[in-house]
């Protein structure tokens, strides 16, 4: 069957279908330590309180409130210095009446005292580490009662569901369960994905180029975008276009037990064809024409029982293909549940022609008095990488259309950081000669 046979699919057909081939991994137990970027794959219900006990947030004296009310510059109140608790240590059982002891932050607040007055508001203004705690203290401030105290469970009570399943772990996160004391994670296993690129044509970038080639490209944004999307990535190299080394490195691919293949380049028409028969030879291929741009040829399938996906050669095709299919499938082993980008409404600055295929154009973003303007980058043919590099946004156009005036609104997916002034941003790429 000749692929310019088929009919386009549309883009969200398309990724209904690959995706409906993937579901969340397995989960195992993961350190604390090894958990940034991952997926947690159970409830989180706090073990104990936090702060686990109440304690000071200010160097300073603990006291009962009722001994020190009324204390004020002209009238300050002498207390004995009954006691000193640096932090990490644990203080007297029970503060005596009418004394104060001293408290560093951090530090637990005796049982009787109820407030803390910092060093400030005292004649004992030192915190040098080292410097002894003086035998009585003149207080020039009254303290209302829980002032500058942390109670305990102030932030979490004990039992308290504090993260849910298929969240994603921030470092704030971990700090959090560091803090609630939780060692090991019940985590999904991080998928694993091997990449090669095919191509005579392509020399890696530490070797020198000679007549007729080119260096490799899609290797290094691909390794990067599986990383970025969470999944481990396993290198296979670059391939020759001969359908037995194709084979060494599907099968290289098989013993490194991969939850995904991918490949890069030698899916157009004519070229395809010796991915194609190796991959069938041991498993399934479609060939789908999808309605968009760049990146209309994409190859799906199983090789022994293993989904693979065939990525476009050009490498703006390459780019998008993973950020439309093989990222949200990435995702979806991974145990999460959402998979768009971050969009964001722009409107135009000039003009933009499309060809009626959904089309991801890239842009640059920046904000104007409160709304985002965009601009294209440069020339939008799908082997042109610079555009991609100058862009922060990759604008979407629906499929159908065919123009669309300045002025009109789109969704864009952000890819960057938003540009504060579209002026220096035109400037720039324009004296980059782009
Ligand atoms: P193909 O799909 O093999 O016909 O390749 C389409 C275009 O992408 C050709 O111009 C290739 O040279 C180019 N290309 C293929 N693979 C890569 C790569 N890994 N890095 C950069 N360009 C590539
Ligand atoms: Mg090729």
């Amino acid at each position: 069957l000749s692929s310019g046979e088929q009919p386009l699919m549309s883009v969200s057909e398309a990724q209904k279908r690959l995706l409906s081939y993937f579901s969340p991994l397995n989960v195992e137990k993961v350190p604390l330590d090894h958990s940034a970027g991952r997926t947690l794959a159970e409830d989180i219900h706090s073990a104990m309180d936090l702060p686990p006990f109440s304690n000071s947030s200010m160097d300073g004296f603990a006291v009962r409130s009722a001994d020190v009310a009324g204390a004020d510059e002209a009238h300050p109140v002498t207390l004995p210095v009954s006691a000193d608790i640096p932090a990490g240590t644990i203080s007297m059982k029970q503060l005596l009446t009418g004394t104060a002891a001293r408290i560093m932050t951090g530090a637990p607040v005796p049982d009787g005292a109820d407030a803390v007055v910092p060093v400030e508001n005292t004649d004992f203004n030192y915190r040098e580490p080292g410097q002894e705690a003086p035998r009585t203290v003149k207080i020039f401030r009254a303290a209302r009662p829980n002032e500058f105290l942390r109670p305990k469970g102030q932030d979490v009570q004990q039992g308290e569901l504090v993260m849910e399943k298929d969240s994603s772990l921030r470092p704030q996160d971990l700090g959090f369960l560091g803090m609630l004391g939780v060692a090991k994670l019940l985590l999904y296993r991080q998928p694993r994905v091997a990449i090669f690129s095919t191509g005579d044509e392509l020399i890696p970038v530490d070797r020198p180029l000679v007549p007729g080639k080119i260096h490799d490209a899609n290797t290094y944004i691909l390794v990067a975008a599986i990383q970025e999307a969470g999944a481990l990535p396993i290198r296979l190299g670059i391939v020759p276009d001969r359908a037995v080394d194709v084979e060494t490195s599907l099968e290289h691919a098989v013993t490194q037990g991969v939850d995904l293949i991918l490949s890069s380049a030698g899916v157009s028409v004519g070229a395809f064809d010796f991915v194609r028969s190796v991959v069938e030879a041991r498993g399934k291929l479609d060939f789908w024409r999808v309605n968009m741009r760049p990146g209309k040829p994409l190859a799906f399938g199983h090789y022994r029982d293993i989904p693979f996906v065939g990525l476009p050669g050009n490498p703006v095709s390459s780019f998008v293909g993973f950020e439309v299919f093989v990222r949200p499938a990435i995702m979806k082993m991974n145990g999460q549940k959402a998979f768009a980008r971050k969009t964001a409404r722009v409107r135009l600055l000039e003009e933009i022609e499309s060809d009626g295929r959904e089309s991801y154009l890239r842009a640059v973003i920046a904000r104007k008095e409160g709304s985002l303007l965009a601009r294209l980058t440069g020339h939008q043919g799908s082997g042109n990488l610079r555009s991609l590099v100058q862009a922060n946004a990759l604008l979407v156009i629906p499929s159908a259309v065919k123009s669309l005036p300045a002025g009109a609104e789109v969704d864009a997916w952000l890819m960057g950081d938003i540009h504060e002034d579209m002026e220096t941003t035109v400037r720039q790429s324009n004296s980059g000669g782009g």
